[in-house]
Order: C-alpha cells, then sequence, then structure tokens
C-alpha cells in the first residue's frame, strides 16, 4: 500500500476526535471517506497532510514512516492536499495561484519548474491555458474547485487528498470535479476523497471507509457499500433511532444505485463491519 494509517487516534486540545483509525490507500487508487458533517473525516486528512500532529498511532508512505515530518516535508514526499473550501486567493490571477502550490520547491531553479509544471498543466487541462491571466475573485465556485485541485497538482503529487470538493457545488459541477478525479487516476495518481456526498464519491471510488464519531464504521469496495443497506439507511437522512427492514434497505439501495448507474447485483460481500 502506498499510504497507510495505523491506529491514529487525533484530536484538538488533549481531546480526541479520531479513535484508532486504520485506512489504506494503494497506488493508483482512489478511496472516498465519506460520513456526515463533523464525523472526523477532516481531521483525519490533515494528521495525513501533518496539519495536525496525530496523538498516538503511524502513518506510512511509501513504506517509510511520515507522522514526524512537517507539512512541507510531506508534500516533497509526494502528498498534496487540497483544503475544505478551496482557499484560492480571489485577488490573484489563475497563474499567481498555481504558482502558490509549488511553494515547497527550493530549487534554485524554482522559477522553471514552476513555469514547466504549470505548462503542463495546462496542456492537460485547457481551461487553465483559456484562464490563465483572469483574476480569479468571479470564478464560480466549480471553476474554483478545478484551480484548487490544478494547485494541489502544482507540486507534482502520486497522492492527492481532496477535501470536500462537491461541496456548494451544483450537480453538474459535482460531476465535473468529479470527472477531474477520475482522470486524476487514469493518469496514475491515488486520491483520498473525503465527502459528504457519498453516493457521488462511492460512484468513482474503487474503495471506501464510512467515519462516523471518529471510527471506521464500514469499508470495503465501493460498489459493495453502494449496495450496502446501512448506507442507503443513512443516506437516506434517515436518524439513527430509524429502523427499516432488509427488505426496505434493500428496495432503497436498490433505487440509489437507479440514481448513479448500474452496479452488481449481489448483496453485500465485500464489505466489513467493524
Ligand atoms: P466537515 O465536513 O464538517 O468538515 P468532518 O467529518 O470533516 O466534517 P471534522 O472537521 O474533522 O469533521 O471535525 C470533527 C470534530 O472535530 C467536530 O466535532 C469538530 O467540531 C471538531 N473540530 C474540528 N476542527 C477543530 C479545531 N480546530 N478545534 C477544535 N475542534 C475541532
Amino acid at each position: 500500500m502506498m499510504l497507510e494509517c495505523r491506529g491514529i487516534t487525533a484530536g484538538y486540545n488533549g481531546s480526541p476526535v479520531l479513535e484508532k483509525i486504520d485506512i489504506s490507500i494503494g497506488e493508483g487508487e482512489i478511496v472516498t471517506l465519506v460520513g456526515a458533517n463533523g464525523a472526523g473525516k477532516s481531521t483525519l486528512v490533515n494528521a495525513i497532510s501533518g496539519l495536525l500532529r496525530p496523538m498516538s498511532g503511524e502513518i506510512h508512505f511509501d513504506g517509510k514512516r511520515i507522522d514526524q515530518l512537517s507539512p512541507a516535508d510531506r508534500v516533497r514526499m509526494g502528498i498534496a492536499h487540497v483544503p475544505e473550501g478551496r482557499q484560492v486567493f480571489a485577488g490573484m490571477t489563475v497563474a499567481e495561484n498555481l504558482s502558490l502550490g509549488a511553494y515547497t520547491q527550493s530549487s534554485r531553479s524554482v522559477s522553471d519548474l514552476r513555469s514547466g509544471r504549470m505548462r503542463e498543466l495546462c496542456d492537460q487541462y485547457p481551461f487553465l491555458r483559456e484562464r490563465i491571466n483572469d483574476v480569479v475573485g468571479n470564478f464560480s465556485g466549480g471553476q474554483q474547485q478545478m484551480l484548487a485541485i490544478a494547485r494541489g497538482l502544482m507540486s507534482n503529487p502520486r497522492l492527492i487528498m481532496l477535501d470536500e470538493p462537491s461541496l456548494g457545488l451544483s450537480p453538474l459541477m459535482v460531476q465535473e470535479v468529479l470527472n477531474l478525479v477520475t482522470q486524476l487516476r487514469e493518469r496514475g495518481l491515488s486520491v483520498l476523497l473525503s465527502e459528504q456526498n457519498a453516493r457521488a464519491a462511492l460512484a468513482i471510488a474503487d474503495r471506501g471507509y464510512v467515519i462516523e464519531n471518529g471510527r471506521v464504521t464500514l469499508s470495503g469496495k465501493a460498489s459493495d457499500l453502494l449496495d450496502s443497506p446501512e448506507i442507503a439507511e443513512r443516506y437516506l437522512g434517515v436518524g439513527a433511532a430509524t429502523r427499516f427492514s432488509q427488505e426496505e434497505s434493500k428496495r432503497m439501495a436498490a433505487s440509489l444505485r437507479d440514481c448513479i448507474g448500474p452496479a452488481t447485483d449481489s448483496p453485500v460481500p465485500g464489505v466489513r463491519m467493524s
């Protein structure tokens, strides 16, 4: 596995939010963390990027332990983090925003590296070239999200972590952003996708982890998770106190599948409950 989190406990002011989380991401995989607002997804992503130091547990990337390294060292090793809320600089142009994504490059030819990488990205994603000198302020939320992802790609990562990229976007724009995520996998990147929009995330992911109250409560192949009655139940916004019969849950899972296209009809063989 490219990334492994083993027994990560992390939180704020001495109080744990995450309890002994184990997750892994393989080369070229899209892995999604799904869970409600406040479940702990961003906390885990921040622990991996180094913005938050775990209280215990270990994080390994390419077989090396990284949980004591600075965020900048982790970027240099190939981990990029696109934070929740996009955080692009509204008063700057696309080119200026992209340049900031290469801030950890310490080579003396830093500007060459930056402009070379920017050219590569503009070749891969023509929307960047079209808007390269435009000030970002009046871009739509979707355009800002695409730019935030491109900025993450400036450091030429092997793993990119996207925190809630679909937040606040129209359904059409969500689709565009998810298409971009799928293209990243086609280019050989690994992606960790943290999403409240479980339906959309599981539809493009290879595997998923469901996080609830700081713990992994379900994990497995994304297609199996989509078939799971537990996901259907949580998904439809029904409170935990309400219980459906197995039949009703399966019917809901089937209608969910209809919304996002075909998936396997098998029960839920690959889903592990913890
Ligand atoms: P969201 O989609 O809202 O970001 P999430 O699953 O990513 O949800 P986290 O942001 O990781 O959840 O938050 C998990 C818990 O940690 C929440 O109870 C939140 O209030 C708390 N929390 C997050 N950031 C901080 C912080 N800087 N200081 C104290 N508590 C925090």
